[in-house]
């Protein structure tokens, strides 16, 4: 099994819905830089003080920032990883890969970005366990209430349509230039993620040799 991945792709497109199915198959732990750095702010850290601006404004948090947070948490890391929205920049995929992290595969899930204004401001989430539920793809058992740990889903405050669109456009610029660079290292494989959650996730397992 390939036990390092990188899930990437845009904004809405289904990582984190995939990394939460994806780490109870394969025992990896899913690490969101998204949810790390909501967690800062949350926290109210310095790091989620310099992060907030960026965020709110649908823009990346500068490398420097999150280059650090991730080697430090796969530093001890040896069971594999679910990197979920990082790397993100050319910039941040050289940081890894200097960092000495061998990377097994990296799994674009491609969406159209017609379909991704949709999915996203349709989409809830659980602060407490970080799962991630649609209103009509993939509802809650219960309405407002978390399938996994009972916490009170919520709407992420980027998760409105014109942060989406500047979400969108910040992938295409800055995140698009890493399908180049992980396919001229053999390592990206395509996923249609135009498809029920059950059928993405059964067209990962392939790629991954699970
Ligand atoms: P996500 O939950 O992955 O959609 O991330 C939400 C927001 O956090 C993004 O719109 C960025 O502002 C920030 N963010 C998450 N991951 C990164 C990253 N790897 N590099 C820069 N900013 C990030």
């Amino acid at each position: 099994m390939k036990k390092r991945v990188i899930l990437m792709g845009p904004p809405g497109g289904g990582k984190g819905t995939q990394a939460s199915l994806l780490k109870e198959a394969m025992e990896v732990p899913h690490i969101s830089t998204g949810d790390m750095l909501r967690a800062a702010r949350k926290a109210g850290t310095e790091l989620g003080k310099k992060a907030d601006a960026y965020i709110v404004a649908g823009q990346l948090v500068p490398d420097e920032l999150v280059n650090g947070i991730v080697a430090e948490r796969l530093s001890s890391e040896t069971r594999g990883f679910l990197l979920d929205g990082y790397p993100r920049t050319v910039a941040q995929a050289d940081s890894l890969e200097a960092s000495g992290q061998v990377v097994d595969a990296v799994v674009l899930i491609e969406v159209p970005d017609e379909l991704i204004v949709d999915r996203i401001v349709g989409r809830r989430s659980c602060p407490k366990c970080g799962s991630v539920f649609h209103l009509s793809t993939l509802p809650p058992k219960v309405d407002g209430v978390c399938d996994a740990c009972g916490g009170e889903l919520i709407q992420r405050g980027d998760d409105c349509e014109d942060v989406v669109k500047q979400r969108l456009t910040t992938y295409h610029d800055q995140t698009q230039p890493l399908i180049e660079y992980y396919s001229s290292r053999g390592l990206l494989y395509r996923v249609n993620g135009n498809n029920e959650v059950s059928a993405v996730f059964a067209e990962i397992r392939k790629v991954l040799e699970f």
